[in-house]
């Protein structure tokens, strides 16, 4: 591939992926440990992440939308895939062809599972999500109920495990956890003989009381930290391996006079003589405008990285680096920025930009020339 010298580069280290995968199954060697690659595997391509999974061992995945279960069951012929938004309307005969199992969340996507499961004359597989206190998906309290009195209902639909999702895992002290956990176990009982599933990553660090048979972590195998920023040593213990590392270009670099601004706005005004450097990565490569005067960057020179603040506001294309902290020659046009990873915690950059980790990485945009590192990379043409 030609490589463009201002090109940003987004490079995707999937032996991390998989480390992090392994050490995460580890922590509940009891249960089994799923992957989750909903949006296009939170940035880093779903088509690339499952695969490197399923060569490591994961056999169970789980993603959001029915689009996105067809897309991976081309990448994963053999793998059991789960559709958390349950089956789309209509779709049912593409995702029962398709070997798929949908979560099922309510009264009518039961008894449309169950239509599809007759007409097609034969059992299909599917796992039941029940609400216990997240009021987003699942079944209410009434409709679990009704489901349990009458199993009936899930006639011709072969029940593989129950689910619910946790509101608070990454606070360990949150009441809400127990209460969501002593709710499950209730429904567990209704639903006998079935596994369940109620950790997301940062459910897996509750201890064992939580990790039940199916483990759905996501963002801890993307290398964020599943606890979310912070450096309590319960953080430092749930650092994970880095997996994303963004890297933009500088294109030019200017010396800018006392009392000048910088960027839009003109909102950034130099206080002392500086040099900024512009780099090719804004907003619409997914590198968030609430960065502007909030977010850095890391420049590797002679004497090690170098942390750099923005100088103003992030546009459409480019960023500004208040560049005066490094000798000129370690920030010539064509120098790489790292600008999540390489030393930019991306829980760090995140809380600069008032969001989470998730949305910068789902957010990441598709300017970057992409690479594929890791052994997991083997024969997929990175
Ligand atoms: C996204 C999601 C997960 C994964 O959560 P992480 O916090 O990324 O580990 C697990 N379960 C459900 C239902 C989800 O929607």
């Amino acid at each position: 591939m030609t490589e463009f010298g201002d090109q940003a580069i987004l490079s995707i280290d999937l032996d991390a992926l998989v480390a992090n995968w392994r050490r995460l199954a580890a922590m509940a060697p009891g249960s089994e440990c799923a992957g989750i690659l909903k949006a296009d595997a939170y940035g880093t391509g779903a088509a690339m992440a499952g695969p490197a999974l399923w060569r490591a061992g994961c056999r169970r995945f789980f993603v959001a939308h029915t689009t996105e279960a067809l897309d991976l069951r081309k990448v994963l012929p053999d793998a059991a895939i789960h559709i958390l938004h349950g089956p789309a309307p209509g779709a049912e005969p593409d995702i029962a062809a398709a070997g798929l199992s949908p979560v099922l969340s309510t009264p009518g996507q039961i008894a449309a599972w169950a239509a599809e499961a007759r007409r097609l004359g034969r059992a299909l597989p599917a796992a039941l999500h029940i609400d216990t206190g997240m009021n987003r998906l699942g079944l209410t309290d009434a409709e679990a109920a009704a489901v349990a009195d009458d199993p009936s209902r899930l006639e011709g639909i072969a029940l593989d495990f129950v689910m619910t999702h946790l509101a608070c895992a990454e606070e360990a002290d949150n009441p809400h956890n127990p209460a969501q956990r002593d709710r499950f176990a209730a429904w567990r009982a209704r639903f006998p003989g079935l596994k369940g599933s109620l950790t997301n990553s940062a459910g897996i660090f509750l201890g064992t009381g939580y990790h039940h048979d199916i483990l759905r972590p996501g963002i801890g195998l993307y290398g964020a930290n599943p606890l979310g920023p912070g450096d309590t040593p319960r953080h430092r213990a749930a650092r994970m391996s880095e997996v994303v590392h963004l890297q933009g270009k500088i294109l030019q670099v200017r010396s800018v006079d006392r009392g000048q601004t910088v960027g839009y706005g003109a909102g950034y005004i130099v206080e002392k003589p500086s040099r900024i450097a512009t780099v090719a990565v804004g907003y619409a490569d997914g590198f968030s405008r609430a960065l502007s005067g909030r977010g850095s960057a890391v420049i590797r020179g002679r004497q090690g990285h170098v942390r750099v603040p923005l100088a103003g506001r992030v546009s459409m294309d480019l960023i500004t680096l208040d560049v005066s902290a490094l000798a000129p020659e370690d920030c010539l046009p064509g120098t790489a920025v790292s600008l999540l990873g390489g030393g930019v915690d991306i829980d760090d950059q995140a809380e600069a930009a008032r969001t989470n980790a998730y949305e910068l990485l789902t957010q990441l945009g598709h300017r970057y020339r992409r690479i594929y590192a890791g052994t997991g990379a083997t024969g997929a043409g990175a």
